[in-house]
């Protein structure tokens, strides 16, 4: 089973009453083994039956092996000028939200930096993807890439809101973790905060946010160059922002403890 199949077993509510505060992050928790079905007080008596059925597999290893696969099959020189890595002895160096990454031709992944499954996923995916060409230099909404229409939704729900929410409590220590993941301050007419971030070499994102003021409710908006959905999938591209909103989690309550 996967973490949608989960999901939709969930209310798919978001009602925030369990650690996880939406449904999708309980879902991929519930597939760890992190959390127990219990933890969710909105479950009906059979959701919580057919949640018990699940067996618990570890998804991402599985993930993780398939995409080294596919990884074996391509000559990693012929993809790295295109996805903005670099080649060094044959491995590709990629950097990811300020933290360069070595992929081997079998997929393997190592760092002097911190690694997870997460990352490990985003980066093999990304190379198998194989994107080309350059930046516009136009920015884009999320609904504006191949068909971010359809995901907008869960887009707005699953990255931007949870972002806007963790700057309105957070603001300093998230700006500060922001920094510390690569994204430099800019200007932007529109916005009272804007910051540019490369969460890959091709997929520069422009986080927007409007702090609450005079009244007005505070906003947040995550823009792309419009080229980025040649380098990742929609799909793809809400993992990249969950796993960043993840990161500023986990420092967070590290933070606070
Ligand atoms: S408590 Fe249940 S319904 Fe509410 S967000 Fe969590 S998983 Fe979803």
């Amino acid at each position: 089973m996967n973490p949608v199949e989960i999901y939709k077993i969930l209310p798919k509510t978001n009602c925030g009453r369990c650690p996880q505060k939406t449904c999708m992050a309980f879902a991929l928790s519930l597939l760890k083994g992190e959390v127990k079905a219990d933890a969710c007080p909105e479950l009906s008596e059979h959701a919580r039956q057919e949640l018990s059925k699940i067996e618990i597999k570890d998804w991402k290893a599985e993930l993780i092996e398939k995409l080294q696969k596919e990884i074996q099959e391509i000559d990693l020189s012929e993809v790295a000028e295109g996805i903005g890595a670099e080649l060094r002895d044959g491995n590709l160096i990629i950097r990811c939200f300020g933290t360069d990454y070595t992929v081997a031709p079998d997929g393997e992944i190592t760092t002097s930096g911190h690694i997870n499954p997460w990352i490990k996923i985003l980066l093999l995916h990304y190379i198998r993807t194989a994107g080309k060409g350059e930046f516009s230099g136009r920015w884009v909404s999320f609904s504006e890439l191949k068909s971010g229409m359809v995901k907008e939704a869960s887009f707005r729900r699953d990255c931007e809101e949870p972002l806007r929410e963790l700057l309105d409590k957070h603001f300093p220590v998230v700006e500060r973790m922001l920094l510390a993941l690569g994204a430099t301050p800019t200007k932007h007419e529109a916005s009272k905060y804007a910051w540019q971030l490369k969460a890959l070499p091709k997929l520069p994102v422009l986080i927007l946010y409007w702090p609450e003021e005079d009244g007005e409710p505070s906003a947040l908006k995550i823009l792309f160059d419009s080229t980025a959905d040649r380098f990742l999938d929609v799909e793809s591209i809400i993992f990249v922002l969950e796993g960043l909103i993840n990161i500023i989690e986990h420092a967070l309550s590290a933070h606070n403890h």
